[in-house]
């Protein structure tokens, strides 16, 4: 791959048993070494030998579609040219820069500001976090507690927030989180509307009893939670199994929060940069946070860095209140700029809703089909939801079915969801038509043949 022109399209490719025998060696080695914690070699038994754009291949010469892309990062796929040379060019000027003031910082800046809302441009402050997610959750949370002097947050049911201690305390999904005694305490878990509503309440309208139960929750002397710091919410629960919020929830949300004085925080580290089809997913919502969190697509290549924009009244940290020594990943300040170029020069925005169009036309079929529950997404955000398929055998175990049997067949899928039982895509936000196609037709094979296998056996 690394000499040959680049890998736009190619049918993918699995001649060996998974794990070939390179790759099991590997596997072997980090078995040994490595933590029990690791996840994705557990669901992914290959070791990467090299990869570019939508493909990886591993080390046994095996050829996979990557529809995972680093869990939502690379928004140009792997090692995309144009952003390797940007970074590339930045190693030699200038590399680590805690949150000194850099040229390739002020151009990153420059164009974080310029991507959000017009109205919003001038209203909001930028902070270089830890270069994480999960780093520039806890910061969000701490600036909300700084600025209202409260303690209490609310979060969602099937919310993911990240890893650390106060990220995962905030994370409703317990299947993304083991549990860890004395977590941040304060939390309080409000139902969000997709999904989960009790016997006998309408599906249809569960959104608005969502909204009414928080509003009661916050402004009734009953209500027991005392007023709270922040909200914080996902546009899309992505981990949660790809739930998108209703307009109208989201909108009550936003204007109780107002109402109260409550900051409003949206987590758009995995929805954000584009991935639902504009470059923030709250812009589909009509509504304007407080406080947004960004993360993993910002450099669109993969280095790491994580950012909080706010209203800049909320600005009240102390010099030093959440320090870091990596929030100057100048390499990552540098692609992102050009990443952000790109994404106007090419339209990029135009080709997820493009693909997303696409995927919901080929997905369509799947919402009648007796292993699957729903289909939901957003852009290029996207999940099937599937049912137990009536043998004893649960709709997780499906789910990993479904995902191994794709891998065979050289597709990268992820799962999420109540139990996992969600299989999800991510594709890179330039992936090809050619390329969502044979991607799609492995996938749908997957769902088909492990249902009908599992239907035959029962
Ligand atoms: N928030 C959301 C919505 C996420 O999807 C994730 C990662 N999946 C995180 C936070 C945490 O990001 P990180 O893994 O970089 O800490």
């Amino acid at each position: 791959m690394t000499t040959a022109a680049r890998l736009t399209t190619a049918q993918p490719f699995v001649n060996t048993p998974l794990p070939g025998p390179r790759s099991a060696e590997l596997l072997e080695r980090q078995e040994l070494r490595e933590s029990n914690a690791r996840v994705y070699p557990r669901h992914f038994p290959i070791a990467v030998a090299e990869a570019q754009g939508s493909y990886i291949r591993d080390l046994d010469g095996n050829l996979f579609i990557d529809f995972l892309a680093g869990a939502g990062v690379l928004s140009f796929g792997h090692n995309h040219p144009e952003l390797v040379e940007a970074a590339v060019q930045q190693m030699s000027v200038f590399t680590h820069g805690l949150d000194m003031a850099s040229p390739a910082k002020d151009a990153f800046t420059e164009a974080q500001l310029s991507m959000l809302p017009q109205q919003m441009r001038d209203l909001m402050k930028i902070q270089f976090c830890g270069p994480t997610g999960a780093n520039a959750v806890d910061a969000a949370v701490k600036l909300a507690k700084t600025a209202t002097g409260r303690g209490d947050i609310i979060a969602f049911r099937g919310g993911f927030h990240g890893s650390t201690h106060a990220a995962m305390a905030l994370t409703g999904n317990l299947s993304q989180k083991a549990p860890v005694a004395n977590g941040m305490p304060g939390v309080h878990f409000f139902p969000y509307p997709c999904g989960g509503e009790p016997d006998g309440v309408d599906a249809a309208t569960w959104d608005a009893t969502c909204a009414g139960l928080l509003e009661k929750a916050l402004t009734d002397p009953n209500g027991g939670i005392p007023r709270p710091a922040a909200v914080i919410m996902e546009m899309v629960q992505g981990e949660g199994g790809v739930n998108p919020a209703t307009p109208r929830f989201a909108q009550r949300v936003r204007r109780l929060t107002r109402q109260l004085g409550i900051p409003l925080i949206i987590d758009e580290v995995q929805t954000g940069c584009g991935r639902t089809g504009t470059w923030f997913a709250f812009e589909q919502y009509d509504i304007e946070p407080d406080i947004i969190v960004a993360s993993k697509a910002l450099s669109g290549i993969g280095l790491p860095v994580a950012i909080i924009m706010y209203r800049r009244d909320l600005d009240v940290w102390a010099p030093g209140a959440h320090t870091g020594t990596f929030r100057g990943n100048q390499l990552a300040f540098a692609a992102g700029a050009k990443a952000v170029e790109m994404v106007r020069r090419d339209d990029l925005l135009g080709n997820v809703r493009a693909r997303g169009e696409q995927i919901a036309r080929a997905l369509e079929p799947l919402s009648v089909h007796p292993a699957v529950r729903e289909v939901r997404g957003r852009g290029l955000m996207w999940g099937v939801e599937l049912n137990p398929p009536g043998d004893g055998r649960t709709a997780s175990q499906l789910a990993d079915e479904v995902q191994a049997r794709a891998l065979r067949a050289g597709l990268i899928l992820e799962l999420g969801g109540r139990d996992d039982c969600v299989v999800r895509m991510l594709p890179p936000l330039n992936v090809t038509a050619e390329v969502v196609d044979i991607a799609l037709t492995i996938m749908i094979r997957a769902i088909d043949d492990t249902f009908r296998q599992q239907v035959l056996a029962a």
